[in-house]
């Protein structure tokens, strides 16, 4: 699966690969190259910075915690 993110610094979206067991700590953006890492409390890029979740909460059937960005599946 792959999934956009919106790039932090730049705010430009990028897109990434999920992984299929686990979350995904870290992305590189493909515009301005900044290593993008995930928002605490969340350690999930995908939850943090796209408007969709990681593979894994979405086989959970998982739904976003939309104010804190939470990946429900680190936890
Ligand atoms: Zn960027
Ligand atoms: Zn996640």
């Amino acid at each position: 699966m792959k999934a956009k993110i919106t790039c932090p610094e730049c705010g430009k979206e990028t897109e990434v690969q999920t992984p299929k067991n686990g979350c995904l700590p870290f992305a590189k953006c493909a515009n301005c190259g900044k290593l993008i890492q995930a928002e605490p409390p969340s350690c999930c890029v995908v939850c943090s910075y796209s408007d969709g979740k990681c593979e894994v909460s979405a086989v959970k059937g998982l739904t976003k915690v939309s104010d804190k960005n939470i990946c429900e599946a680190c936890e």
